[in-house]
């Protein structure tokens, strides 16, 4: 009688092996896009998806890249540096700024982002389009709107926003697509289609002084399909993706620490 021999050992799983995850959520991600522009009678294509990659390691953003996902967004500058650095070698991956800019940090920006959304003063424009590499194309913006007049103090002022558009356009290292607003996360759902139908309507009135803008970069995990029903040609998407995201550490001051 034969001896039976024990099962082979299956091949271990790194502990941190989260492509099948990684790779659902990305499915389900981009059918919350495509049926959502199809509900709104836009074409398949109409809307981009930015992987939102903050404080997720740069595994997390190797293995959406390799699944076809090439554009990822970052709000901390130290971290897009790092993982800039760790990121080399994928050619086609496109780095989008969307976090807070302070006017010392501009130029890893300036030097390493394909996008930046965050644009809400003359200042920052004016810095980054003079560190801009002349290597390199114009760096495509954003201006961030704080449309809804949110206690935030991220965002230029509607009124603000075709001066602050025309000057941009003066740049030579910018080049200006378009329109960005968070909407505060404590309002109602129709309060936030609201904002997303208000930066829509501010972007059609600044094509009569500033001409076509093709970007609206709006829309998050939890509400997309908002935005894309409201126009948005470009949606940030984080958690959706990568799982919630640890609350940011506090110092002694009780401040975020990032
Ligand atoms: C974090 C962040 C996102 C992604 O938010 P989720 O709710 O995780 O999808 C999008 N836009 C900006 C500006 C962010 O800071």
């Amino acid at each position: 009688m034969l001896v039976s021999t024990p099962p082979e050992t299956p091949p271990e799983t790194p502990p941190d092996d989260k492509l099948p995850a990684l790779a659902l959520r990305l499915e389900d991600v981009r059918l919350r896009i495509s049926q959502a522009l199809a509900a709104a009678g836009r074409g398949v294509d109409a809307c981009r998806l930015v992987a939102v990659s903050k404080t997720f390691p740069v595994a997390d953003v190797r293995a959406l890249y390799g699944l076809g996902q090439h554009a990822f967004g970052e709000n901390y500058v130290q971290e897009l540096q790092e993982k800039v650095a760790a990121t080399q070698d994928l050619r086609q991956l496109e780095w989008h700024f969307i976090g807070p800019l302070q006017s010392n940090k501009t130029r890893p920006v300036a030097e390493h982002c394909h996008w930046v959304h965050t644009v809400d003063r003359l200042r920052i424009a004016e810095r980054l389009s003079a560190q801009r590499p002349g290597t390199l194309p114009p760096l495509n913006v954003c201006l961030q709107v704080n449309i809804s007049a949110e206690a935030s103090k991220s965002g230029c002022a509607p009124q603000d926003v075709a001066p602050l558009a025309r000057a941009v356009q003066a740049l030579p290292g910018l080049r200006l697509r378009g329109l960005m607003c968070i909407p505060e996360p404590s309002l109602l759902p129709a309060q936030t289609a609201e904002s997303f139908r208000a930066l829509a309507r501010l972007a059609v009135a600044l094509a009569d002084t500033a001409g076509p803008l093709d970007t609206l970069s709006m829309g998050m995990s939890a509400d997309l399909e908002t935005a894309v029903a409201e126009g948005a040609t470009l949606v940030r998407v984080g958690t959706a993706l990568f799982g919630q995201r640890p609350p940011p550490a506090l110092n002694s001051a009780g401040e975020s620490t990032r």
